[in-house]
């Protein structure tokens, strides 16, 4: 699924090329895709996009007036540019022609997880898809992160991937936080000492960072909107890397499941240690 580091760089590409575009028109082709009536997307023809934000996994793109389109790519969503006229693959669940433009815009999915909503507010942030969101762990003030975890039980992986605690960070990117911040994926959040809080943080930061200016991770489906690959799986050191060395002690990467979501980790880097729930939890090799 497209984290953060990879819709950062779609909303960048959009940014640099859909801004100051005006909509000729929405062409729908899956309906599975919208949340809400088609007759909505009418209200798009003429309207000129005005921003693009990311916020947590999300895309919200501003059309003027109040009017958004909110997209979320789930597993395998993303944006194309294609010439007019090209026919569409049987992937292409939506496409926005554009005024004076000889190239179209289009969304792909292979799985159809993805979604999309149209927004009619000047407030979409308050709305009932972002609201829910935790902060944005780029924008977030260091000193305020301590009291995120105070008082947070379970583990620690599974709280990286809640969207209520910190926006935007999945699987990839929180097994390789753990790995840079030397933290087994199991401590219990609220049992970290003072250093170790700081290392998360510090891990955030980097990882997300390094991610971002790679262009993201490619796996599976996620391109960014020209096509081209993102440059950071060559660098994940443990996600998806089970059995091969770890980069910096050499000890064999293991792979847990944890909430039914694969974990990968430095058994002798990230050692456990806390108090560790021991339900939900099976050992996989
Ligand atoms: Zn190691």
């Amino acid at each position: 699924m497209p984290e953060l580091p990879e819709v950062e760089t779609i909303a960048a590409s959009l940014r640099r090329k859909a801004v100051g575009l005006e909509i000729a028109g929405i062409e729908l082709y899956f309906p599975g895709l919208l949340r809400g009536d088609a007759a909505q997307l009418e209200k798009y023809r003429g309207k000129k996009i005005t921003g693009v934000l990311r916020r947590g996994k999300m895309l919200l793109i501003a059309c003027g007036e109040g009017l958004h389109l909110l997209f979320h790519l789930k597993m395998t969503g993303g944006f194309h540019w294609a010439r007019k006229g090209t026919p569409r693959d049987a992937h292409t669940r939506l496409r926005i022609a554009f005024k004076n433009l000889d190239r179209d815009l289009l969304f792909r999915d292979v799985r159809k997880f993805g979604f999309l909503r149209c927004l009619e507010t000047a407030f979409p942030l308050a709305g009932a898809e972002l609201r829910p969101l935790g902060p944005e762990p780029l924008e977030l003030d260091g000193r305020d992160f301590p009291s995120l975890l105070a008082g947070r039980k379970g583990r620690l992986k599974s709280l990286l991937l809640d969207q209520r605690f910190l926006a935007g960070i999945g699987n990839i990117y929180a097994d390789e936080i753990l790995f840079e911040a030397r933290l087994h994926p199991l401590t219990v959040p609220s049992s970290l000492k003072v250093k170790e809080t700081a290392r998360l943080w510090a891990a955030v930061q980097n990882v997300l960072k390094k991610a971002i200016a790679a262009g993201g991770s490619s796996i599976r489906d996620y391109k960014d909107t020209d096509g081209m690959d993102g440059l950071f799986q060559n660098e994940h050191r443990v996600y998806g890397r089970k059995g091969r060395p770890c980069p910096r002690c050499g000890a064999k990467v293991r792979r847990l499941v944890i909430g039914g979501r694969s974990s990968f980790f430095c058994p002798r880097c990230q050692r456990p240690r806390g108090r560790r729930p021991s339900k939900g939890t099976s050992p996989s090799n």
